[in-house]
Protein backbone atom coordinates (compact mmCIF):
# COMPACT_ATOMS: atom_id res chain seq x y z
CA UNK A 1 0.00 0.00 0.00
CA UNK A 2 1.04 3.55 -0.79
CA UNK A 3 1.18 6.32 2.15
CA UNK A 4 -2.05 7.63 1.15
CA UNK A 5 -4.55 4.23 1.21
CA UNK A 6 -8.82 4.88 2.13
CA UNK A 7 -9.66 1.57 3.49
CA UNK A 8 -14.08 1.33 3.34
CA UNK A 9 -15.21 0.04 6.90
CA UNK A 10 -19.10 0.56 6.12
CA UNK A 11 -20.87 1.72 3.20
CA UNK A 12 -24.31 0.77 4.28
CA UNK A 13 -27.25 4.07 4.47
CA UNK A 14 -29.44 4.80 7.19
CA UNK A 15 -29.60 1.04 9.15
CA UNK A 16 -27.51 -1.87 9.39
CA UNK A 17 -28.15 -4.89 7.75
CA UNK A 18 -27.28 -8.62 8.43
CA UNK A 19 -27.55 -11.74 6.58
CA UNK A 20 -26.06 -13.33 3.98
CA UNK A 21 -27.55 -11.21 1.11
CA UNK A 22 -25.62 -8.65 2.19
CA UNK A 23 -22.26 -10.34 2.40
CA UNK A 24 -20.34 -8.99 -0.52
CA UNK A 25 -21.10 -5.27 0.19
CA UNK A 26 -21.37 -5.25 3.66
CA UNK A 27 -24.03 -4.05 6.26
CA UNK A 28 -22.27 -1.85 8.43
CA UNK A 29 -23.04 2.02 8.15
CA UNK A 30 -21.02 4.66 7.23
CA UNK A 31 -17.23 4.69 8.18
CA UNK A 32 -13.98 5.17 5.95
CA UNK A 33 -10.76 4.80 6.95
CA UNK A 34 -8.04 7.10 5.60
CA UNK A 35 -4.10 5.57 6.28
CA UNK A 36 -1.38 8.00 5.70
CA UNK A 37 1.82 6.83 6.60
CA UNK A 38 1.33 5.98 10.30
CA UNK A 39 -1.19 8.26 10.72
CA UNK A 40 -4.89 6.98 10.70
CA UNK A 41 -8.18 9.55 9.73
CA UNK A 42 -11.87 8.49 10.19
CA UNK A 43 -14.37 9.51 8.65
CA UNK A 44 -17.88 8.82 10.65
CA UNK A 45 -18.44 6.34 13.31
CA UNK A 46 -21.08 4.53 12.09
CA UNK A 47 -21.33 0.60 12.66
CA UNK A 48 -17.90 0.39 10.54
CA UNK A 49 -15.78 2.03 12.99
CA UNK A 50 -15.80 -0.89 15.38
CA UNK A 51 -13.87 -3.36 13.31
CA UNK A 52 -11.47 -0.48 12.46
CA UNK A 53 -11.30 0.27 16.42
CA UNK A 54 -10.51 -3.53 17.01
CA UNK A 55 -7.78 -3.50 13.93
CA UNK A 56 -6.04 -0.14 15.45
CA UNK A 57 -5.91 -2.20 18.90
CA UNK A 58 -4.65 -5.31 18.06
CA UNK A 59 -1.77 -3.00 16.19
CA UNK A 60 -1.41 -1.14 19.11
CA UNK A 61 -1.07 -4.65 21.37
CA UNK A 62 0.93 -5.99 19.12
CA UNK A 63 3.59 -2.99 19.28
CA UNK A 64 5.32 -4.63 22.49
CA UNK A 65 4.83 -6.64 25.05
CA UNK A 66 4.65 -4.96 28.06
CA UNK A 67 1.73 -2.32 27.93
CA UNK A 68 4.00 1.07 29.11
CA UNK A 69 6.11 0.43 25.74
CA UNK A 70 3.32 0.10 23.37
CA UNK A 71 3.16 2.90 20.83
CA UNK A 72 -0.47 4.68 21.78
CA UNK A 73 -3.21 5.08 19.41
CA UNK A 74 -4.01 8.55 17.86
CA UNK A 75 -6.59 9.13 15.69
CA UNK A 76 -8.64 11.96 14.58
CA UNK A 77 -12.59 11.20 13.99
CA UNK A 78 -14.64 13.44 11.68
CA UNK A 79 -18.35 13.07 11.96
CA UNK A 80 -20.37 14.04 9.09
CA UNK A 81 -23.42 14.58 10.78
CA UNK A 82 -24.85 13.42 14.14
CA UNK A 83 -27.73 10.93 12.01
CA UNK A 84 -27.51 7.29 13.76
CA UNK A 85 -25.98 5.14 11.20
CA UNK A 86 -23.25 7.79 11.45
CA UNK A 87 -22.14 7.65 15.31
CA UNK A 88 -23.38 4.54 16.31
CA UNK A 89 -20.61 2.41 16.22
CA UNK A 90 -18.61 4.96 18.46
CA UNK A 91 -19.11 3.82 22.16
CA UNK A 92 -17.87 0.23 20.72
CA UNK A 93 -14.30 1.64 19.40
CA UNK A 94 -12.01 -0.01 21.64
CA UNK A 95 -9.32 2.75 21.60
CA UNK A 96 -11.62 5.02 23.17
CA UNK A 97 -11.33 2.68 26.38
CA UNK A 98 -7.69 2.21 26.11
CA UNK A 99 -6.17 4.95 29.06
CA UNK A 100 -3.32 5.89 26.86
CA UNK A 101 -5.10 6.58 23.50
CA UNK A 102 -4.93 10.11 22.03
CA UNK A 103 -8.50 10.45 20.21
CA UNK A 104 -9.91 13.57 18.08
CA UNK A 105 -13.48 13.78 17.30
CA UNK A 106 -14.69 16.82 14.89
CA UNK A 107 -18.07 18.15 13.67
CA UNK A 108 -20.40 19.77 12.64
CA UNK A 109 -22.36 21.95 15.25
CA UNK A 110 -22.43 23.77 18.86
CA UNK A 111 -22.25 20.99 21.20
CA UNK A 112 -20.95 17.54 19.32
CA UNK A 113 -19.83 16.63 22.86
CA UNK A 114 -23.23 17.14 24.34
CA UNK A 115 -24.75 15.90 21.75
CA UNK A 116 -22.94 12.41 21.49
CA UNK A 117 -23.35 12.13 25.05
CA UNK A 118 -27.24 13.05 25.06
CA UNK A 119 -27.58 10.47 21.64
CA UNK A 120 -24.88 7.38 22.34
CA UNK A 121 -23.58 7.85 25.89
CA UNK A 122 -25.14 7.93 29.41
CA UNK A 123 -28.84 7.06 29.19
CA UNK A 124 -28.13 4.58 26.46
CA UNK A 125 -24.60 3.26 27.36
CA UNK A 126 -22.89 1.99 30.44
CA UNK A 127 -20.55 5.14 30.53
CA UNK A 128 -20.68 8.78 30.27
CA UNK A 129 -19.04 10.01 27.46
CA UNK A 130 -16.77 11.92 30.37
CA UNK A 131 -15.75 8.96 32.06
CA UNK A 132 -14.32 7.00 29.24
CA UNK A 133 -10.74 6.36 29.87
CA UNK A 134 -8.69 7.72 26.80
CA UNK A 135 -7.50 11.67 26.51
CA UNK A 136 -10.43 12.68 24.13
CA UNK A 137 -10.72 16.10 22.52
CA UNK A 138 -14.29 17.18 20.68
CA UNK A 139 -14.13 19.88 18.43
CA UNK A 140 -16.78 22.14 17.36
CA UNK A 141 -16.35 22.83 13.36
CA UNK A 142 -18.37 26.02 11.84
CA UNK A 143 -20.27 26.73 8.23
CA UNK A 144 -16.77 26.19 6.40
CA UNK A 145 -12.80 26.55 6.98
CA UNK A 146 -9.44 24.46 7.04
CA UNK A 147 -7.07 23.10 9.17
CA UNK A 148 -3.82 21.38 8.88
CA UNK A 149 -2.20 18.40 11.02
CA UNK A 150 1.51 17.70 11.45
CA UNK A 151 3.60 15.07 12.08
CA UNK A 152 3.50 15.25 15.90
CA UNK A 153 -0.79 15.32 15.26
CA UNK A 154 -0.54 19.31 15.84
CA UNK A 155 -3.98 20.80 14.41
CA UNK A 156 -3.23 24.23 13.05
CA UNK A 157 -5.97 26.97 11.32
CA UNK A 158 -5.18 26.80 7.86
CA UNK A 159 -4.61 30.23 5.81
CA UNK A 160 -4.61 30.13 2.21
CA UNK A 161 -1.27 31.82 1.98
CA UNK A 162 0.44 29.59 3.94
CA UNK A 163 2.60 27.21 2.98
CA UNK A 164 2.33 23.63 4.03
CA UNK A 165 5.02 21.39 5.16
CA UNK A 166 5.44 17.84 3.07
CA UNK A 167 4.17 15.67 5.61
CA UNK A 168 1.02 17.99 6.49
CA UNK A 169 -2.40 17.00 5.91
CA UNK A 170 -5.02 19.28 4.91
CA UNK A 171 -8.55 19.22 5.95
CA UNK A 172 -11.50 21.27 4.03
CA UNK A 173 -15.09 21.35 4.71
CA UNK A 174 -18.01 22.90 4.36
CA UNK A 175 -21.24 22.32 5.51
CA UNK A 176 -24.65 21.64 3.47
CA UNK A 177 -28.15 22.19 4.30
CA UNK A 178 -29.31 20.31 1.58
CA UNK A 179 -29.59 17.17 3.73
CA UNK A 180 -32.62 17.57 6.74
CA UNK A 181 -32.57 18.49 9.62
CA UNK A 182 -29.52 20.59 10.47
CA UNK A 183 -27.41 19.74 7.21
CA UNK A 184 -23.75 17.68 6.75
CA UNK A 185 -20.77 18.34 6.83
CA UNK A 186 -18.18 17.59 3.59
CA UNK A 187 -14.73 17.28 3.94
CA UNK A 188 -11.86 17.20 1.43
CA UNK A 189 -8.47 15.75 2.62
CA UNK A 190 -5.68 16.42 0.68
CA UNK A 191 -1.91 14.69 1.40
CA UNK A 192 1.29 15.91 -0.71
CA UNK A 193 -1.04 17.06 -3.70
CA UNK A 194 -3.59 14.00 -3.61
CA UNK A 195 -7.02 14.72 -2.39
CA UNK A 196 -9.95 12.41 -1.38
CA UNK A 197 -13.68 13.62 -0.92
CA UNK A 198 -16.16 12.30 1.26
CA UNK A 199 -19.99 13.38 0.96
CA UNK A 200 -22.05 11.28 2.40
CA UNK A 201 -26.08 12.15 3.02
CA UNK A 202 -25.56 14.72 0.41
CA UNK A 203 -28.48 15.21 -2.04
CA UNK A 204 -28.14 17.07 -6.02
CA UNK A 205 -29.38 19.27 -7.78
CA UNK A 206 -30.75 19.00 -11.37
CA UNK A 207 -27.79 19.98 -13.31
CA UNK A 208 -25.54 19.26 -10.36
CA UNK A 209 -24.54 21.55 -7.08
CA UNK A 210 -22.11 24.44 -8.43
CA UNK A 211 -20.33 24.93 -5.05
CA UNK A 212 -20.38 21.20 -4.35
CA UNK A 213 -18.44 20.81 -8.13
CA UNK A 214 -15.93 23.10 -7.30
CA UNK A 215 -14.91 22.02 -3.62
CA UNK A 216 -14.40 18.53 -5.40
CA UNK A 217 -12.52 19.84 -8.90
CA UNK A 218 -9.91 17.49 -9.78
CA UNK A 219 -9.74 15.49 -6.88
CA UNK A 220 -8.47 11.73 -6.68
CA UNK A 221 -11.00 10.60 -4.90
CA UNK A 222 -14.63 10.65 -4.51
CA UNK A 223 -16.63 9.25 -2.36
CA UNK A 224 -20.06 10.14 -2.96
CA UNK A 225 -23.60 9.06 -1.53
CA UNK A 226 -25.90 6.78 -4.02
CA UNK A 227 -28.56 5.70 -1.92
CA UNK A 228 -30.93 4.97 -4.89
CA UNK A 229 -30.92 4.36 -8.37
CA UNK A 230 -32.98 7.38 -10.71
CA UNK A 231 -36.28 4.87 -11.19
CA UNK A 232 -36.26 4.63 -6.90
CA UNK A 233 -35.76 8.03 -6.64
CA UNK A 234 -38.53 9.29 -8.93
CA UNK A 235 -40.76 6.44 -8.03
CA UNK A 236 -44.40 7.81 -8.11
CA UNK A 237 -45.73 6.02 -4.97
CA UNK A 238 -42.53 6.41 -2.77
CA UNK A 239 -40.22 9.55 -4.15
CA UNK A 240 -37.60 10.32 -2.32
CA UNK A 241 -36.82 13.67 -3.67
CA UNK A 242 -35.80 16.14 -0.27
CA UNK A 243 -34.44 12.79 1.68
CA UNK A 244 -30.98 14.50 1.39
CA UNK A 245 -29.97 11.43 -0.92
CA UNK A 246 -28.33 11.11 -4.21
CA UNK A 247 -28.57 8.33 -7.53
CA UNK A 248 -26.33 6.95 -8.48
CA UNK A 249 -26.59 9.34 -11.66
CA UNK A 250 -26.04 12.22 -9.96
CA UNK A 251 -23.00 11.30 -8.48
CA UNK A 252 -21.50 10.30 -12.15
CA UNK A 253 -22.78 13.91 -13.06
CA UNK A 254 -20.56 15.47 -9.99
CA UNK A 255 -17.56 13.45 -11.07
CA UNK A 256 -17.37 14.61 -14.80
CA UNK A 257 -18.24 18.02 -13.69
CA UNK A 258 -15.44 18.06 -11.43
CA UNK A 259 -13.31 16.19 -13.27
CA UNK A 260 -12.80 13.87 -10.36
CA UNK A 261 -10.54 10.71 -11.06
CA UNK A 262 -12.21 8.32 -9.40
CA UNK A 263 -15.57 8.29 -7.70
CA UNK A 264 -16.60 5.39 -5.34
CA UNK A 265 -20.65 5.34 -4.84
CA UNK A 266 -21.26 4.89 -1.00
CA UNK A 267 -23.97 4.99 1.65
CA UNK A 268 -26.52 2.36 0.08
CA UNK A 269 -30.05 2.07 0.37
CA UNK A 270 -30.30 -0.90 3.53
CA UNK A 271 -33.20 -2.45 0.73
CA UNK A 272 -30.58 -3.07 -2.01
CA UNK A 273 -29.05 -6.77 -1.35
CA UNK A 274 -26.03 -8.14 -3.00
CA UNK A 275 -27.65 -9.23 -6.14
CA UNK A 276 -29.51 -5.64 -6.85
CA UNK A 277 -26.01 -3.94 -6.29
CA UNK A 278 -24.20 -6.24 -8.31
CA UNK A 279 -26.95 -5.73 -11.38
CA UNK A 280 -26.25 -2.09 -11.16
CA UNK A 281 -22.52 -2.61 -10.99
CA UNK A 282 -23.09 -4.01 -14.40
CA UNK A 283 -25.20 -1.63 -16.11
CA UNK A 284 -22.29 1.22 -14.92
CA UNK A 285 -19.48 -0.52 -15.30
CA UNK A 286 -20.11 -1.09 -18.96
CA UNK A 287 -19.96 2.93 -19.60
CA UNK A 288 -17.60 3.64 -16.79
CA UNK A 289 -14.01 2.67 -16.04
CA UNK A 290 -13.71 4.97 -13.10
CA UNK A 291 -16.37 4.35 -10.71
CA UNK A 292 -16.20 1.83 -8.06
CA UNK A 293 -19.12 0.57 -6.02
CA UNK A 294 -17.32 0.34 -2.62
CA UNK A 295 -17.66 -2.75 -0.18
CA UNK A 296 -16.25 -3.13 3.03
CA UNK A 297 -12.93 -3.83 3.49
CA UNK A 298 -12.10 -2.20 0.18
CA UNK A 299 -8.69 -0.81 -0.17
CA UNK A 300 -7.90 1.74 -2.62
CA UNK A 301 -4.82 3.69 -3.33
CA UNK A 302 -4.55 7.42 -3.79
ZN1 LIG B 1 -26.67 8.39 6.55
ZN1 LIG C 1 -28.24 11.49 7.46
Amino acid sequence: MSEFSVKFRGVRGSFPTAGRDFAKYGGNTSCVELNIGERTIILDAGTGIIKSGDDLTEKYICSAQKPEKRIPIQTLILISHIHQDHILGLTFFKPLHISSSNIKIMGAGKELGNDLNDLIFGKTFPLDLGDIACTLQIGNLGEFGEFSINKKWEIEPYQHDKKLKKDDILISYYKSYVHPQQGVMIYKITYQNKSVVYATDKECYLGGDKKFVEFCKNCDLLIHDSQYTTEDYLNPISPKQGFGHSTFDMAIEIMKQSNAKKLAFFHYDPSYNDDKLDKISEYYNADYKNIIFSHENLEIEI
